[in-house]
């Protein structure tokens, strides 16, 4: 725990709080891209500490939280149909789709798994085969190589009873459609260090030269966090968008090649829609022609019913950082982590979760 404790270490977080609050010479918007980051800035109370220096705006970086609606009740479905085992994360099941949660629909008798893995399905469906197991394939880059390596351990077994509703997307250009819509307000960017271990800091380079705007890459922790922050708010002041790296310990600026090969080898960028940011070009990633036979809209075809947006819940002003999650008039009232109207409320990941949970959070002071 050594390790950790160093990018937790109080002393050193107040010092980066002090050290931020005299290089802000006026006051600066951030967004932080990962709700797990969000999580870390309000358990630590980082936003609160930084009030009238730095605006942390949360970013749509929950992978639950933008799975579109639609997704969720074609699962749902799924779910509900003879002989067919839907296998998810755990953070999915109590997700709201508009006919209700894939929890419910076990309740009435849909056959619902949770798993921690994409290969745990694999498993089921080795060991259940008079079932088709679909998986519900969610997550940004840091968990599409398990997707795909899974994909590829079925067709090795010669499985043809596994399927995956994909719903992988992509940060990069859900970054550019923000910065792009027309009341964005974000001056610079933390990016999440999970996802550069994947893909790169060199990736975020086009994305600076285009929009002149700072990205740091940075980890998780309150140290982390605040020296991502730091950064950001230096090249602010000194005019010059770059891409930096916070997070060494774990991401390079080639990314992990390896995982790069597996994930091109399975799938392919496509445009995919982004509950909240609507469709965005290049945004997701679809199974290669070669994999189709594991394409569970393609084996089961996809839905045909429209989802019904719930208008008490304004997830979508939340995930594109037009709201915080206090603004939205149901939160704490009619939508609480155990009634939750909106996957923001649900997800470990989510930003109204990380504010019912951690309001009036400040552990660094004393
Ligand atoms: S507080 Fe609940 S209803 Fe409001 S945006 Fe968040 S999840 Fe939706």
């Amino acid at each position: 725990m050594k390790f950790l404790d160093e990018y937790r270490d109080p002393v050193a977080a107040r010092r980066l709080l002090a050290e931020i609050r005299r290089a802000a010479r006026r006051p600066w918007t951030l967004m932080e891209v990962c709700g797990g980051q969000t999580h870390s800035l309000l358990r630590h109370g980082i936003d609160v500490e930084l009030a009238g220096v730095v605006d942390l705006i949360h970013g749509p970086g929950c992978p639950v939280c933008v799975s579109p609606l639609e997704s969720i009740d074609f699962a749902r479905e799924l779910s509900l149909r003879e002989g067919v085992l839907l296998a998810s994360f755990g953070d999915m099941l109590r997700v709201p789709g508009s006919r209700g949660s894939l929890l419910e629909a076990r309740a009435v008798g849909g056959r619902v798994k949770p798993v921690y893995s994409p290969m745990d399905a694999v498993d089921l469906a080795r060991r259940n085969p008079d079932l088709q197991v679909v998986f519900f394939a969610v997550g940004f880059e840091t968990t599409t190589p398990t997707t795909a390596l899974a994909v590829r351990q079925a067709k090795a077994l010669g499985l043809r009873n596994f399927s995956l509703l994909v719903a992988h997307v992509r940060v990069l250009p859900a970054m550019e459609a923000l910065v792009e819509s027309a009341d964005c307000r974000v001056q610079g960017f933390l990016a999440a260090g999970h996802v550069c271990a994947v893909t790169g800091c060199k990736e975020y380079a086009p994305f600076v030269e285009r929009y002149r705007l700072p990205v740091v890459v940075t980890g998780f922790e309150p140290v982390d966090l605040l020296q991502g922050i730091l950064q950001c708010v230096r090249l602010l002041e000194s005019g010059r968008p770059e891409v930096v790296n916070c997070y060494r310990r774990t991401a390079r600026d080639a990314g992990n090649p390896t995982a790069q090969r597996l994930v091109g080898e399975v799938f392919e960028v496509c445009d995919r829609p982004w509950r909240g940011l609507g469709m965005i070009p290049r945004g997701g990633l679809k199974l290669r022609p070669e994999f189709q036979q594991f394409d569970a809209e393609v084996r089961f075809c996809g839905a045909t019913v429209p989802a019904i947006e719930d208008h008490e819940c304004h997830s979508g002003a939340v995930l594109a950082g037009r709201i915080k999650p206090k603004a939205c008039p149901s939160f704490g009232t009619s939508c609480t982590p155990d009634r939750p109207l909106g996957a923001p409320m649900v997800s470990s990941e989510g930003a109204c979760a990380a504010y019912y949970r951690y309001a009036g959070a400040n552990h660094l002071s004393g």
